[in-house]
């Protein structure tokens, strides 16, 4: 009696979790199909050769992107970006949140269909699948099947392309933190650094269960973008959009059948044009039904637009009942207004930003030097009389050649300075920097008066102007 209530109680109960069918999407032809697969040819393109760019940097670097954290440079080519430069990765990251902001609003989340990782990935491994096991029907086919020869074959080698796939992509990361052709021959001699290992295992791992298994879970549950992408939406904004007015009729719509084949003749029984023919689901990396409008699933990529297209084609019908249009549009039949408020505010402020940033890494200072004066003791009265200060010089070379320079005071008219060390020349390394102990020496004049005077750096070169530094000169008490 008591198991017989406890089972009828686990049957009511609610799961807080509803099981994820597996989505097949069928390929497609048109051109968000073509325009998604140039996105991504072109996104791998990048990020699977750049590690294996060599690069001149004029020091011992010698790979074109290196974000090389143990000396605390990152090398973009022939920028050079010290962490004085970080707060141009605060702009760049300020000026792509407005970016996305700004095409949310005018194209809704054609970030999410075209250029997220996610849905990068995620295209890919839905290549390689239908590669290895056939189109969308052969799948369903493969799936619904026991675990014969031929499904343990095709499953298994559709993981092991992927996880190939995944360790590539873990690897590649990993090589823009140390040298690409280093990190191969080390890998594989198991001579490599141990993060390295833990940061390719992981990634693999992240990019294997990710994009192959977790795939629009991710859209779904996970990306707080999705979320809060609704409050950049207005009537204006364009997303891919069933025109239910002309799909639906008065009358629903309806398959293809005797007597509602044209458009005049379905027009008639009061039906619309679209024929229930669930291309436009199948199609869906999703899952999801464009027809039953807006929904947090849609990543706007348009591949049911391709699909519907294709069916208007066969029947000889105009394009568009599903589009990239916006709710006004469907509502009022009018154009959408793309130059919106708030579309320009977002444009301008990019542009501004973009200028600023720009101009800045254009406008690098090559050397910045900082000076501080040594405080225990603050001055040192000589045995000849004279009053001597010490101060600690710290050089940062950002050119791609040894920086000479000759160093003076301005404003000190007595004083005299003596570089510590036997060094006469100051020679600051490629893309390096120096410490070095500096001391002021002048005759002594008023018990704890101080004189403002600055250090002069001058490059033996000619090519870089004078640089000045302010510091005090200080009388013992
Ligand atoms: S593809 Fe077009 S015609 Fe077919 S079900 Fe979707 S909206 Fe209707
Ligand atoms: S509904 Fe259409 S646009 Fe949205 S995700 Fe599915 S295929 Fe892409």
């Amino acid at each position: 009696m008591s198991e017989q209530k406890i089972k009828v109680v686990h049957e009511d109960e609610e799961t807080m979790y509803q099981k994820r069918e597996p989505i097949h999407p069928r390929s497609i032809k048109g051109r968000f199909r073509t325009f998604k697969s140039s996105m991504l040819l072109m996104a791998f393109a990048v990020f699977y050769f750049l590690p294996w760019v060599r690069w001149d940097h004029g020091s011992s670097v010698t790979q074109a992107v290196l974000y090389d954290l143990p000396n605390r440079r990152f090398y973009i080519f022939d920028l050079i970006v010290h962490p004085q430069d970080i707060y141009w990765l605060a702009g760049a990251l300020i000026i792509f949140a407005w970016l996305l902001f700004f095409a949310t609003s005018v194209v809704g989340r054609a970030f999410c269909g075209y250029f997220c990782f996610q849905t990068l990935w995620t295209d890919a491994f839905m290549f390689i699948e239908r590669w290895i096991q056939g189109d969308r029907p052969a799948q369903i086919k493969l799936d619904k099947m026991p675990w014969n020869a031929q499904k343990i074959t095709r499953k298994g080698l559709t993981w092991l392309a992927w996880l190939v796939f995944a360790w590539w992509t873990g690897f590649t990361f990993t090589a823009y933190w140390v040298d690409a052709p280093t990190l191969f021959v080390e890998f594989f001699q198991g001579t490599a650094p141990q993060p390295a290992y833990f940061t390719i295992g992981l990634l693999t791992v992240i990019t294997f269960v990710v994009a192959g298994f977790v795939r629009e879970q991710v859209c779904f549950y996970m990306c707080p973008y999705a979320r809060f992408q609704a409050v950049m939406f207005d009537k204006e904004t364009l997303i891919p959009t069933y025109d239910a007015p002309r799909g639906e009729g008065e009358q629903g719509r309806t398959h293809l059948a005797r007597g509602l084949k044209t458009q005049d003749e379905r027009k008639a029984a009061g039906h619309g044009d679209c024929i229930d023919c669930g291309l436009c689901v199948q199609v869906c990396p999703t899952g999801i039904d464009i027809r039953n409008g807006l929904q947090i699933g849609c990543i706007n990529c348009g591949l049911c637009i391709d699909a519907c297209d294709e069916i208007m084609d066969k029947q000889g019908w105009q394009h568009g009942l599903i589009r990239y249009a916006s709710e006004n549009e469907i509502e009022t039949g009018q154009k959408p207004h793309i130059l919106k408020p708030k579309t320009i505010g977002y444009g301008l402020a990019i542009l501004v930003a973009t200028g600023l940033l720009t101009w800045s890494i254009f406008n690098q200072a090559k050397m910045d030097f900082s000076v501080a004066q040594v405080r225990s003791p603050l001055a040192v009265l000589m045995a000849d009389g004279r009053v001597q200060n010490s101060y600690e010089v710290k050089i940062n070379n950002k050119l791609t050649r040894p920086l000479r320079l000759d160093m003076s005071l301005r404003d000190l008219p007595k004083g005299e300075l003596e570089l510590a060390g036997s060094t006469k020349d100051i020679v600051v390394p490629t893309d390096g920097y120096i410490n070095m102990l500096v001391r002021v020496r002048q005759p002594m004049t008023t018990r704890g008066a101080q004189q403002s005077f600055e250090f002069v750096l001058t490059d033996k070169d000619g090519e870089l102007p004078p640089t000045t530094m302010s510091s005090t000169f200080n009388m013992p008490r």
